[in-house]
């Protein structure tokens, strides 16, 4: 049989079903897995020395024993096996614990390296483990395993591959010619270097080419589902220019520039005959909305329909009335359908739809039903797209005749990671607010600076304001999260009645009822809300301008970002008041960087210097994919390189024919049938 990197690990010696299992729960299948299975660090024995390791730090020294073991008995069964160890010109002591065969391997003047625990200020480390033999590379692999499979096997398997597969191995996978230009090592000396370097300085090199090697294959892919997008039969959108412009100038305000540049760019490219996948990316407030209406509007004046999904009832009622009330002069007719439409209503509505009478129909994922049916569907855009699962979204490209897609975000995935986690759409970003806007003063107090803000807030409602109060975001209970609403609103109705009414909004009441609530708050029948975060996104109330967020630090940045993004919508001054006392530094950064800028793409930025790209709004949700050693954001120089690459590997006409680069074939082959079969 011809060996592959793609086949099973199953085949290697020592190898059976159980093994196999275990090594699949590691993400393990193939061989090119396997060897591709990096160390996350090495153990070097070579090189620190006590004086340069922190305290509590897991470290290898190598040195002399200087004391012969003394074995100290106490308790019952608890051993003690204490020698002094030279390393260099320093000295420390060693300390086993119920290892006592311990003092048997080691003798006085002996050369051995140990690995444990080490504690600076005594001097002392308390060891984990010894390592004998001279012979042995510095550098020692260090896997992360599992409870089914000890690093030591993973560690032989791989030496087993390695050898086994050598010539496989050694075979290319980018193009010599990309990597002269960034001085990469051959695909051999990666995987060679990887598991088994000399010195520290070879495994960084090896871990740089790795990284690169990663991007390529990840963006090379992107690439080419890109490729296939655009080989989906797409529809041009013959939109009417002059009826847009005279559309554009009854429009109640002017666009921005960034508007006007989006609205091109998002129109272009629904001429195109191919298929549209565009994402939308602009702050809260910057005006995403009346983008989509004119995209839309141009679908319609080509004499096709257009679908606006999103992922709230409120969000999807108040987006039906915007849109409403943009068209309200001329003969567009929009309709409303979410899971409370009555059932009467809805025959009527997919009557009208399947009939061509509806141009925009809005909702909810009561969209994406197999009876919805669309006479001539031309663009389906989707709000807070991150919102919706990959399903949802493949789901509704899949109603009509695969309409143009429009994807809108107001959860600004900082540009390091855009590239990574929007690879395979274009994307179209606001990055300007509307002119007049007054920038919102953030402040952070500690519970004890509570009332003060209460009386602040007081002052505001005299001059007419209206205020947000967010309660706790308890996570694991909705219950509490309500309870503790109810709490506080009683509260303030006893602090700011009876001259000023007070409301209440929380998850747990029906969406008429919440429809209701929203509708007298804009109304000003009341003038405070008090609220879960159900308002979280897209709520337009511009004459509230304060938003006082209780126990802030239970918020992720971006969610603290979306909130106040509620505010500042109006003339008046706006205010948001963050009360938290956090407990860790963090928690306090987090606090602080809050009240430093107002900037969504900088918070983003922020929150993922924070947190780790792992972390970014989780993952599921970002699509940010893992990388085994690559990181996207601080390499991010390297994934836009890497990028570039792809882009111009593809584009050149039988790029994948060359032999050179078999191995890459083969081994998007096997990605891109994993990816068809995601869903
Ligand atoms: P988002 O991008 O957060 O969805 P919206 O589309 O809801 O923002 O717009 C926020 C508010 O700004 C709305 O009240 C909208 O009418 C208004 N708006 C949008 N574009 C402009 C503009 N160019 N000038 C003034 N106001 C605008
Ligand atoms: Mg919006």
């Amino acid at each position: 049989m011809t060996k592959s990197l793609m086949d099973s690990v199953g085949q290697l010696t020592g190898v059976g079903p159980k093994r196999e299992q275990a090594l699949n729960h590691l993400d393990i299948y193939t061989i090119a897995d396997l060897v591709t299975y990096y160390p996350t660090r090495y153990d070097d024995l070579a090189e620190k020395l006590p004086s340069q390791t922190a305290d509590g730090e897991k470290v290898t020294f190598k040195g002399v024993v200087a004391s012969a073991p003394v074995v100290r008995r106490f308790g019952y069964k608890k051993v003690m096996v204490t020698f002094r160890l030279s390393i260099e010109h320093e000295t420390i002591q060693v300390s086993f614990f119920n290892q006592p065969w311990i003092a048997q391997k080691i003798d006085i003047q002996n050369e051995i390296a140990v690995y444990g625990t080490y504690e600076q200020k005594k001097q002392r480390m308390t060891g984990m483990k010894i390592i004998l033999n001279e012979e042995e590379n510095d550098m020692q692999a260090v896997y992360p395993a599992s409870k089914e499979i000890r690093q030591s096997t993973i560690k032989e398997l791989v030496f087993q591959a390695l050898h086994t597969y050598a010539n496989l191995i050694d075979q290319e996978l980018i193009p010599e010619s990309i990597r002269r230009r960034y001085q990469l090592m051959s695909h051999g000396e990666v995987i060679k270097n990887m598991h088994q370097p000399t010195d520290a300085v070879t495994a960084q090199a090896a871990r740089r080419t790795a990284s690169f090697e990663e991007f390529f294959i990840f963006q090379m892919r992107l690439q080419l589902i890109k490729q296939m997008d655009r080989q989906n039969q797409g529809r041009p959108v013959n939109f009417d220019n002059d009826e847009l412009k005279q559309f554009i100038t009854t429009l109640p305000f002017e666009l921005t520039e960034a508007q006007k540049r989006v609205v091109n760019e998002i129109l272009r490219d629904m001429r195109r005959p191919q298929h549209m996948n565009r994402l939308l990316q602009g702050d809260v407030g910057s005006g995403k909305t009346v983008v989509a209406a004119l995209a839309m509007y141009g679908a319609i004046t080509a004499g096709m329909q257009a679908t606006l999904m999103a992922p709230t009832e409120i969000l999807a009622q108040q987006h039906a009335r915007t849109l409403g009330n943009f068209f309200a002069e001329t003969d567009v007719r929009v309709e409303l359908l979410t899971g409370s439409t009555k059932a009467a209503a809805r025959r009527q509505i997919l009557e009208d739809l399947v009939a061509g009478d509806i141009d925009i129909l809005v909702g909810t994922h009561a969209l994406i039903q197999p009876d919805v049916l669309f006479h001539n569907l031309g663009l389906a855009v989707i709000d807070e797209q991150h919102r919706f699962g990959v399903k949802q979204r493949a789901k509704l490209r899949e109603i009509g005749m695969n309409p143009d897609v429009l994807a809108m975000t107001a959860t600004p995935i900082p540009r390091t990671l855009a590239i990574t986690a929007y690879g395979e759409m274009d994307v179209s970003i606001i990055d300007q607010l509307p002119a007049g806007r007054k920038v919102i003063k953030t402040e952070w107090v500690r519970h004890n600076g509570y009332e003060k803000v209460l009386d602040f807030i007081k002052s505001e409602l005299a001059q007419g304001a209206q205020a947000y109060v967010v309660t706790p975001l308890i996570e694991e209970s909705e219950t509490l999260d309500v309870q503790n609403a109810e709490a506080v609103y009683q509260e303030l109705a006893d602090v700011f009645g009876p001259t000023y009414q007070v409301g209440l909004l929380h998850g747990r009441m029906a969406n008429q009822e919440k429809e209701q609530v929203m509708a007298e708050f804009k109304a000003n029948q009341f003038q405070v809300l008090v609220s879960t975060t159900v308002i979280e996104v897209g709520v337009d109330v511009p004459n509230a301008s304060v938003m006082l967020i209780l126990d802030a630090d239970r918020f992720g940045l971006s969610q603290l970002h979306q909130l106040r993004g509620r505010v500042g919508r109006g003339e008046r001054q706006s205010y948001n008041f963050l009360v938290s006392d956090p407990k860790t530094q963090y928690g306090i950064e987090r606090m602080e960087v809050m009240t430093q800028t107002t900037d969504g793409f900088v918070l983003a930025q922020k929150d993922l210097e924070l947190r780790g790209s792992g972390d970014i709004l989780g993952k599921r949700q970002s699509g940010v994919p893992e990388f085994k050693v690559g990181d996207p954001v601080h390499d991010l120089k390297m994934m836009t390189i890497a990028q570039e690459e792809a882009i111009d590997m593809v584009a050149k006409p039988d790029w994948d024919q060359d032999p050179e680069i078999k191995t890459l074939v083969e081994l998007l082959d096997e990605t891109m049938a994993r990816y068809r079969n995601f869903d």
